[in-house]
């Protein structure tokens, strides 16, 4: 399946339109799915519109999943603490307090990465009618004045391009590559 891209202008706190109809099936909607992303400090979000039976593939896990988030705060609990010990133990720093201080803060961001790392596997291991859901509309990249869209159904582009007509900044032609993931990906804007 490839998604459409819609870049849209749209300002913090402005919305997006779309259809009363599923983003995921096109089944009349009365669910929403929430549709965020971060980069650094600034959170973006929107709801879209979900059928009841797709908002509950949302909720459903796989074994895997619950497993990974079940076991996630024991990895990260153990992995903080042995980099504590380590530290104290290690550290080539005279002062007891120094290597204590030293190694909360090697633990604090062990603890954080490995935190980030099984959220991951977690994701990797979801359902994939989980992940056709939660991925039939994604907000790839924003700007204070834009943001891109990545719509997976074309019925669903088709009609967001329609009811935010004016907002929209240039059809993305098929097959166009995503911006890059993550920090830096800004949005095309022509004004
Ligand atoms: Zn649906």
């Amino acid at each position: 399946m490839m998604d459409e891209f819609i870049t849209l202008r749209v300002r913090p706190g402005e919305t997006v339109r779309f259809p009363n109809l599923c983003v995921a099936c096109g089944q009349p909607a009365r669910e929403r799915l929430s549709v965020r992303r971060r980069r650094g400090q600034v959170v973006r979000r929107f709801d879209a519109p979900l059928c009841a039976a797709c908002a509950r593939q949302l909720t459903r896990r796989s074994g895997q999943e619950e497993r990974w988030l079940r076991l996630g705060w024991l990895v990260v609990v153990v992995g903080a603490a042995a980099v504590l010990l380590l530290s104290v133990a290690l550290l080539p720093l005279a002062a007891l307090w120094l290597r204590l201080a030293a190694g909360a803060v090697l633990a604090l961001g062990s603890a954080l990465l490995l935190r980030r790392w099984i959220v991951r596997q977690a994701m990797a291991a979801e359902l994939p009618e989980k992940r056709a859901v939660r991925e039939a509309v994604r907000l790839v990249a924003f700007g204070p004045r834009a943001m891109t869209l990545a719509v997976a159904r074309p019925e669903t582009a088709a009609a967001v391009r329609e009811l935010n007509a004016g907002a929209v900044v240039a059809p993305a032609p098929p097959g166009d590559t995503p911006p890059a993931d993550g920090a830096g990906a800004e949005p095309k804007e022509n004004d």
